[in-house]
């Protein structure tokens, strides 16, 4: 049994803010979700008295000393490898190259797990569904399209060298109107993240808004930025609109085609498709357009068990950790990891 009077935070390390989390030795949650300014562009020393404060308010709410936190669970928006960052994104540059784990194990003197923030999210929503045992693919468009992998057992899988699980740049067939495969952000031609992002819809939205059919959408009316109204295409596929539908749907199907080869690769029997999708009212509908991209790329064994027709070899659901996912991932995997058994 772990120490009943210990217990583990999960940081979770955003763009602009920090989500905590705190759990005790039977990974049940302990006091409210808190969140603080990440400050992230002024270097990781000002973040880190950021996260001293996350770790003070989560004592408080819970009612416990900062003494009772025996491991802690860290999760960075860059990738990463042995606690150490090596693309920067968008954080300040002296992020990139520091021993990041070990900096701040020295600091609050208990051990520190550190991964990116796809993989945190994973574990989260692995933590999150207590009689799941096998393993978990979790994908999840927003800005881009990350992804994470945790393994039976409840281990996250980041690869040799924390490269492993990036998703977004599988390589997939689609071609943009003008016949060429679209750039993604990467700077790779037909990435399925140039198809499946916040970028590809405003992209697609410019793209459609262009169209003579179109003239008369009210999306075409005023003269805010292409990248404001990509905002409001979820209120309008919400509502129905004819084109906010036709780009989402397009979105789906090759999200669940591009999805189709990743269960090819490490059939994980679960996936889970994050992002804020999850909260939008048509989104059982967006579920059925991943389904009917991953029927025409998955084999049906990917879909049904040949011996047992009944048995579904690959379960879709949608994320139920909203946006505390990862930092609820990392207060487990610190439990996980460091609790005394
Ligand atoms: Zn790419």
């Amino acid at each position: 049994m772990a120490n009943e009077s210990s217990y583990y935070a999960g940081l979770d390390i955003g763009g602009t803010t920090v989500k905590a989390v705190l759990v005790n030795h039977l990974s049940e949650q302990v006091g409210p979700l808190t969140e603080v300014r990440s400050m992230v562009k002024n270097g990781y020393e000002t973040t880190f008295g950021q996260l001293d404060q996350a770790l003070d308010q989560l004592a408080a709410g819970a009612g416990i000393e900062k003494s009772a936190i025996a491991g802690i669970g860290l999760d960075v928006p860059a990738p990463s490898s042995d606690g150490v960052i090596w693309g920067q994104a968008n954080l300040g540059s002296d992020w990139v190259g520091t021993d990041i784990r070990g900096k701040l194990s020295e600091r609050t003197g208990v051990p520190v797990y550190m991964t990116n923030d796809g993989n945190a999210a994973a574990l989260g929503e692995y933590a999150l569904r207590r009689k799941h045992f096998g393993s978990l693919l979790l994908v999840a468009p927003g800005t881009g399209l990350g992804g994470g992998l945790v393994l039976p057992g409840g281990r996250g899988y980041e690869g040799a060298n924390g490269m492993a699980l990036e998703v977004g740049h599988i390589s997939v067939p689609f071609r943009e109107d003008d016949g060429e495969l679209p750039t993604c952000s990467c700077g790779l031609k037909g990435c399925a993240e140039a198809w499946v992002s916040l970028v590809a819809l405003r992209r697609r939205l410019r793209l459609e808004l262009a169209k003579p059919e179109w003239t008369t959408h009210p999306l075409n009316e005023g003269d805010t930025p292409v990248e404001e109204k990509a905002f409001k295409l979820r209120d309008f596929a919400e509502k129905g609109d004819q084109l906010a539908v036709q780009i989402f749907k397009q979105q789906g199907y090759i999200l669940g085609y591009a999805i189709a080869d990743m269960v090819r690769t490490v059939d994980p029997g679960l996936v889970v498709i994050g992002g804020g999708l999850a909260e939008t009212t048509f989104r059982d509908q967006y579920m059925e357009w991943i389904g009917e991209g991953f029927a025409e790329r998955a084999w049906p064994v990917y879909r049904n068990s040949p011996l047992d027709p009944d048995k579904v070899t690959t379960q879709f659901e949608w994320a139920s950790g909203g946006d505390a996912a990862a930092a609820i991932g990392m207060a487990y995997t610190a439990r996980e990891l460091f609790g005394e058994v």
